[in-house]
């Protein structure tokens, strides 16, 4: 038996199997080969193999995903038919006198790098398509096995070096029991996704990939960060315990999923929950969530290869503001960039991914794209209580550039005669420091703020929020995030504005006291912790939580808060 820690992502106990997420070594050397006709043969049945997979990939796709992520698959399959492809490769054996791996890869690369050049979206993604078959085929000629999470049917604990949020979005709740990392922090979207699937998660373990077999038998403690590998059967036991002990909290905090979110001395504030998908939405009402405070609309426009078209969107914004029934739904825009990815659109690699064209920069400029957004939004905007906020606004101007297209797109759809609410509201994420620090003129032009605390500390500290290794930086409890938050709701408050925080620190014990005190009036969260947070503030004193906010503020360290919020939490 052996132990890893790691950072805690997603609460609860998971005990299985471990599979191996792992890209398979694909390396090979070019050698001569005297019996092309063999090679060529060799190299037909590496095709068949990686088609017959692929139909099964297919078909588990379609019934299980629906027909859009099938099409994928299919598009693969038409590839791997196309003697446009096929029969260079084979010339290329023929005539070269080599083995099939590097005919297939520099062929397969040729094309490649012709396709990408284009200036045709739909071309651009064949080269996608080329690169994964590639894969594919070269794994069969080479005999080793390519992983493929869709096709688990059995209760797994998935390991892996990291997983992209669109990974994470394929995984089956029914047998993914959990997983871990070697990279990646608490607020990296993997880790997101996982609190809202509530699947036990712990990440940034540094070596789960090195010392994880297939097949081990893995605990993830997801209260605790800790992995268990191979774990004797007393260990096993005492878990089954704590699992258990971890149900029946949640049974008792689940008594609470009617009742306001109200301090010991009345004050109200309002528990909202963070989704990523429509589908999130039956978490939100088991867990009681008195609103959404952030819907990531990214997740729409991930896990497939084209844009979503405006009537998707419609349905989907439609369909969670019903789902809320009047309760308020605040949308955010398109905010890809940094550990999201749409690799359809093709934009060049960054040096500095979370600093770079991202987000509202990328919709101020790709506007088709943003208008699309823009439009649907506000025509589903008579389905409910909606709130729309732009990502990563850094000045005064984008804000405003972006509001002009809302307005322009709201007028175009009156003049057409399709009904637009006149009550939305419109407000900015404070992530970025330049933002937080004048929020007071801020505040005088946006309808509310949702302070986005994973970007916003990562950008105050100048800390990777992804990198395990500067995790110990990545601290909201520091004096200086909590004078920025504090900056934010005053002048939100000022202006008779609400301010709200969607980050992950909203759902946090140890801050929730002191945001309760600074007097936050929207905290919203992982649906899986809202029930928890109700029953910490309905404990809590508000006049209480304001001394002690006065006191944090002013202290240096965030050793120092801590201690301070444990001292007055603990009565
Ligand atoms: C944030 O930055 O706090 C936030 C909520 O946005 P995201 O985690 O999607 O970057
Ligand atoms: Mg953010």
């Amino acid at each position: 038996m052996s132990s890893l820690m790691g950072i805690a992502a997603s609460s609860g106990i998971a005990i299985a199997k471990a599979y191996r997420l792992v890209e398979p070594d694909l390396s090979f050397s070019k050698k001569t080969v005297e019996n092309v006709e063999q090679e060529v043969e060799r190299f037909r049945a590496a095709i068949a193999k990686a088609k017959l997979e692929l139909e099964q990939i297919r078909d588990k796709a379609h019934q299980e995903l629906g027909a859009d992520k099938a099409a994928i698959f299919e598009a693969h399959l038409l590839v791997l038919s196309d003697p446009e492809l096929v029969n260079p490769i084979e010339d290329s054996i023929k005539s070269e006198k080599i083995n099939a791996e590097p005919a297939l890869k520099n062929t397969a690369d040729m094309f490649i790098s012709i396709f990408e050049q284009m200036d045709n979206e739909y071309m651009k993604e064949r080269a996608a398509d080329i690169r994964d078959v590639t894969k594919r085929v070269l794994a069969h000629l080479l005999g080793v096995a390519l992983v493929n999470p869709s096709m688990i049917s059995e209760e797994v604990i998935i390991v892996a070096e990291d997983l992209t949020p669109s990974d994470t979005a394929q995984l089956n709740r029914q047998f993914v029991k959990g997983f871990t990392t070697d990279i990646g922090g608490r607020t990296s979207h993997s880790a997101i996704m996982a609190r809202s699937m509530e699947i036990p998660a712990v990440v940034g373990t540094k070596t789960a990939t090195e010392t994880i077999n297939n097949g081990d038998l893995v605990i993830v403690d997801g209260l605790s960060g800790e992995v268990h590998i191979n774990p004797s059967s007393e260990l096993v036991k005492q878990y089954e315990q704590k699992h258990a002990d971890f149900e029946a909290q949640k049974a008792e905090w689940a008594k609470l999923v009617n009742e306001k979110t109200t301090s010991a001395d009345g004050h109200h504030v309002e528990l909202a929950a963070n989704i990523g998908t429509p589908g999130d939405l039956v978490g939100v009402v088991n867990n009681g969530g008195e609103g959404v405070g952030l819907y990531r609309t990214e997740f729409l426009y991930m896990g497939r290869d084209q844009l979503p078209t405006e009537e998707e969107q419609y349905e989907a914004y439609k369909a969670v503001l019903e789902g809320m029934a009047g309760k308020p739904v605040v949308v955010r825009t398109l905010d890809i960039g940094g550990d999201k990815e749409l690799p359809y659109l093709n934009l060049p690699k960054e040096m500095n991914p979370f600093l770079g064209f991202r987000a509202i920069r990328l919709c101020l400029e790709e506007q088709g794209m943003f208008r699309t957004q823009v439009r649907a939004l506000l025509r589903a905007s008579t389905a409910g209580n909606l709130k729309i906020m732009f990502p990563m606004i850094a000045t005064l101007d984008e804000f405003r550039q972006a509001k002009a297209v809302l307005d322009e797109e709201k007028q175009k759809l009156v003049n057409e005669g399709i009904a637009v609410s006149d009550n939305i509201e419109v407000g900015i994420m404070v992530e970025i420091p330049s933002t937080a620090i004048i929020a007071d003129q801020f505040a005088k032009e946006v309808d509310f703020f949702s302070i986005g605390t994973n970007d916003l500390i990562q950008y105050t500290m100048a800390a990777d929020r992804m990198n395990e290794r500067v995790s110990y930086l990545y601290q909201p409890y520091n004096p200086s995030i909590l004078r920025l938050v504090k900056m934010v709701i005053d002048a939100a408050h000022k202006e008779g504005k609400w301010a709200g925080m969607c980050g992950e620190m909203a759902g946090d014990e140890t801050a929730i006291p002191v945001l309760l005190g600074l007097g936050l009036d929207e905290f919203s969260m992982s649906a899986t912790s809202i029930l928890k947070a109700r029953s910490l503030i309905k404990r809590l004193n508000k006049a209480d939580m304001e001394k002690l906010a006065n006191e944090v503020l002013q202290m240096r360290t965030t050793a120092e808060v801590i201690e301070a919020v444990e001292k007055a939490t603990s009565k």
